[in-house]
């Protein structure tokens, strides 16, 4: 039998490691960018214009397909605030862009203007969501998932777990956020964990 083979595409390395844990044991080699020798591609930045996760999900599998013959997964993921109208969505890893202080990592600049935003606003507004739209792209079939978890914003950052806005993403049952959860937690609840177990079961039975 063959050894079934898909690329995954991000140059996220965070979530190149969450998505390869929660792939793992299942009889595929998971292959990445790098491993294919694929450096930053022409036209590669502007793929990610539409305003729904799983438009963006789509495009970015659709982009590398045309890159390799490999079977693609792309994730395109956010935070999503009820203070900001579900923003900044779609546009969670650029959101403080044009705030980046010198010396700053994009994670840092986008925490401290999350906080900055939502300084006056209280618990109810606070509440938010992390989306996650899996896309997987074949030659003879797409597939679109998804997953999503609750939570709420934290005033300031707690733990150094995880990526992102995970250390001001705290889960209500648990007490503590993303940031103060072991990463096996992370794995079993998260918005990217909910999507990957839909494709488990859409990838066992081939
Ligand atoms: P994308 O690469 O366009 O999908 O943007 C994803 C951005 O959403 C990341 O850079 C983070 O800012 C945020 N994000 C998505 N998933 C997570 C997560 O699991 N933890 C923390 N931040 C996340």
């Amino acid at each position: 039998m063959t050894e079934r083979r898909l690329l995954l595409a991000t140059r996220n390395r965070h979530k190149l490691r969450e998505i390869e844990g929660l792939l793992s044991g299942l009889p595929i080699r998971i292959l990445t960018l790098d491993d294919l020798g694929l450096a930053r591609l022409e036209g590669e930045d502007s793929v990610e214009i539409f305003n729904s996760f799983e438009e963006n999900a789509l495009a970015k599998a659709r982009f590398y397909r045309q890159h390799s013959d490999l079977e693609v997964v792309a994730d395109d993921s956010g935070l999503c605030v009820d203070a900001l109208e579900g923003g900044p969505g779609v546009r969670s890893r650029r959101f403080a862009a044009d705030q980046r202080l010198p010396g700053e990592s994009e994670d840092a600049a986008n925490n401290r203007f999350l906080l900055q935003q939502l300084r006056d606003i209280d618990a109810s507004g606070r509440r938010a969501h992390y989306r996650c739209a899996l896309a997987c792209v074949g030659e003879r079939r797409t597939l679109l998932l998804s997953g999503r978890v609750e939570g709420s914003i934290v005033r300031e950052e707690r733990g150094k777990e995880g990526f992102g806005y995970d250390p001001l993403f705290l889960l209500p049952g648990h007490g503590r956020t993303f940031g103060e959860l072991p990463p096996e937690v992370k794995a079993s609840i998260s918005h990217r964990a909910e999507a990957i177990r839909s494709f488990r079961r859409w990838l066992e039975p081939l």
